[in-house]
This record gives C-alpha cells, sequence and structure tokens, in this order.
C-alpha cells in the first residue's frame, strides 16, 4: 500500500478520537465517505470539504489539520468537514487500478492510465471529475469532455450520476450550511459566484469574498466558462454561498507534495472561524 494512503487513513483514524465522525454516504466502490462535525446548531454552519479531485490529496490532508486545530476552540455554531470526497480516484492516483474488482470499471480506469500518468488522475473510478457531475447547467463548461472516461473533465452520463456527488448533495440539505468552502489546488486563488446563482446568494457572498481574501490573500475570481462544480450547484440549486479555494503555488506541479501542507494550513487556518464569526453577527440581526 501507498504511503500517503496509508498516512491519510490513520490520519482519519485517529479523527474519529476527537470529534464526531458520520458515515454520510458511499462511494462508487462502496468506501465509505465520513464527515467529522465540531460545535452543534443548525442557523451558523460551514461545510467543507476536500479531496474531490484525486491528485489533489494535499486538500484532504489541509482538512484533517483543520479538524484538528478547530477541535481546539469553542465553536460559535457549527463546522462540518469532508475530507476525503473522492476516496476511490485517491487510491487509483496513488496506487493504480489493480485493486478494483469491478471488472468493468477495473477496465475503464486502465484504458485511462495507458493514456495517462496516473498521478495526475482527478476522477473516481467510473473516470467521472466529480466536480463536473452536479446539476447545475450540466456539460456546459468549455472544458467539460462529454464522450469518453477520463482522467479528468468527464462529465458523466447524467447530471448528479455519481454516487459521490449524490451523497455530497444530501449532505448538504441535511446540514443546510450557510457556506461551503470546497479546497481544490492549485494557484492560491479563490472562486466564487456562478452565472447561474441565485440572487440572495449574490448579496450575501460579498461579505465573505472578503474576509477569505483578508485570511489567506488569495485572489478572488469570479467564475467563468466553468459548470457542473460542487460550489455552482450550492450557489443554484440550494441558495448556499459557496468557494472554491485553489491552495498552493500556481508552479508547483501536480500533485501537490506535504512539504507544503504547513504554508497551506498557515494561510487557511482561520477561515472558518471568521465565517463562523460573520454568520453569528447575521443571526444576531435578523
Ligand atoms: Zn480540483
Amino acid at each position: 500500500m501507498n504511503k500517503i494512503y496509508e498516512k491519510l487513513q490513520n490520519e482519519l483514524k485517529n479523527l474519529k478520537k476527537i470529534t464526531n465522525c458520520e458515515v454520510f454516504g458511499k462511494s462508487e466502490l462502496g468506501s465509505d465517505l465520513l464527515s467529522f462535525t465540531l460545535g452543534n446548531g443548525d442557523d451558523n454552519v460551514v461545510l467543507v470539504q476536500g479531496g474531490i479531485h484525486a491528485r489533489e490529496y494535499i486538500t484532504s490532508f489541509l482538512c484533517v489539520e483543520l479538524v484538528k486545530y478547530l477541535s481546539n476552540f469553542a465553536i460559535n455554531g457549527k463546522v462540518v468537514v469532508v475530507p476525503l470526497m473522492n476516496p476511490d480516484g485517491l487510491r487509483i492516483c496513488l496506487c493504480g487500478g489493480n485493486f478494483i474488482k469491478d471488472k468493468k470499471k477495473r477496465k475503464i480506469i486502465k484504458n485511462i492510465l495507458k493514456k495517462s500518468d496516473k498521478k495526475f488522475f482527478k476522477a473516481n473510478a467510473n473516470g467521472v471529475d466529480l466536480n463536473v457531475n452536479f446539476d447545475c447547467f450540466w456539460g456546459q463548461g468549455i472544458k467539460n469532455t462529454k464522450i469518453m472516461p477520463s482522467a479528468e473533465n468527464y462529465i458523466g452520463k447524467r447530471p448528479n450520476s455519481e454516487r459521490e456527488v449524490k451523497s455530497l448533495i444530501s449532505l448538504t440539505k441535511k446540514v443546510r450550511p450557510k457556506v461551503t468552502l470546497s479546497f481544490h489546488s492549485k494557484g492560491k486563488v479563490f472562486y466564487y459566484g456562478f452565472f447561474g446563482q441565485s440572487k440572495d446568494t449574490l448579496k450575501r457572498q460579498e461579505e465573505y469574498i472578503k474576509i477569505i481574501e483578508q485570511e489567506n490573500n488569495y485572489m478572488p475570481i469570479f467564475t467563468k466558462n466553468s459548470a457542473g462544480g460542487y460550489k455552482d450547484y450550492c450557489l443554484m440549486k440550494l441558495n448556499i454561498v459557496g468557494f472554491t479555494i485553489e491552495v498552493g503555488d500556481e508552479r508547483i506541479s501536480h500533485p501537490i507534495g506535504l512539504v507544503h501542507l504547513k504554508e497551506i494550513f498557515r494561510e487557511n487556518k482561520d477561515i472558518v472561524l471568521k465565517l463562523l464569526k460573520k454568520g453569528k453577527e447575521e443571526c444576531k440581526t435578523l
């Protein structure tokens, strides 16, 4: 087994000892999808997710560090953290496709890995890029690939077709966050907005953009030419403000190594606390 994969599994196991862990869904290969909850209450919730793109596993480790860090504070509301949204994809990216028992899926993945190095793999075990599979202008992004399973950008057979996507939507509907943060790599930028977003989120996102920018010093960019992502779905279908935060310097090549974790954590560690503080103020004025 791969060392990074093992390390993450151990980290997740250890997190279960310090906070409330739930299995909120399953991956296409039947792995548990785990969420970790800190704090309580339903009126001021932040949902954080990482690792939806396999090669961006640095974001899973970032989420683990965030849970550990946040467990030191009295949380002013509730934080739900999903460190690893795409466990099958991560295993493929680190170990290749031999472990896949399902013959059809194994063939799909082996074909993909003939054409591209496993370390650049972003998709799930069906070769679907989970962050273009959500039902919000599905298939209309510039880079969307419509025909074949692939290491990246394949939208899947139908919107919301993948178990991981369905599970994350159910979790989001259940916990009703005010804000969602999706960690990706790379570029030290963060994406906000969506051409299909609700009017309500347009107004509410302004203050949050300022908070994130002040904390991590990344450049805010309005989302253009991309569709079918989780934060797009939150903005368009669920009336929830969402951001995609791209961690790590653009000059570092994929996948970003764990040597960069400390710096990335330092830049992003306090965003959730600041968003919760802002959320609490809003609750009082309602
Ligand atoms: Zn990504």
